[in-house]
């Protein structure tokens, strides 16, 4: 998709240094982390959020997941919280589907 920043990292145009590749999935470190270990959870196919995600799609959808658990793994069985923006009015910036994985000592408590 032009003028997506992720579309645009995930085809190589931008350089990144992903924490984690799967076939259709990327992390990358939070380019403005809000929290001492904040990563992205980003699905290679263009998806602009939750909302149109279609019925076949679940694969990946419980993939996201399973990178979470991963992630956490990787560093012992973390704690984390799991967030995705879906809409401006909801606060999303970035118009491609991702989950917001936070962790690390004094995660601010919020809704
Ligand atoms: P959201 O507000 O949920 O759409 O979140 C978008 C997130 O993407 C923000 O936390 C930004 O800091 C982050 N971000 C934007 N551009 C980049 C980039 N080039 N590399 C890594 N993270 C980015
Ligand atoms: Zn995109």
């Amino acid at each position: 998709m032009q003028d997506c920043i992720f579309c645009k990292i995930i085809a190589g145009d931008i350089p990144s240094k992903p924490i984690l590749e799967t076939d259709d999935i990327i992390v990358l470190e939070d380019i403005a982390p809000k929290a001492p270990i904040h990563y992205l959870i980003i699905p290679k196919k263009h998806i602009p959020d939750i909302r149109s995600f279609e019925q076949t799609e679940f694969k990946l959808a419980g993939n996201m997941l399973l990178v979470a658990q991963a992630l956490s793994k990787q560093k012992g069985d973390i704690p984390f919280r799991l967030l995705a923006n879906n809409g401006s009015e909801a606060g999303q910036r970035v118009f491609h589907l991702h989950f917001h994985f936070l962790a690390g000592k004094d995660l601010p408590t919020s809704f």
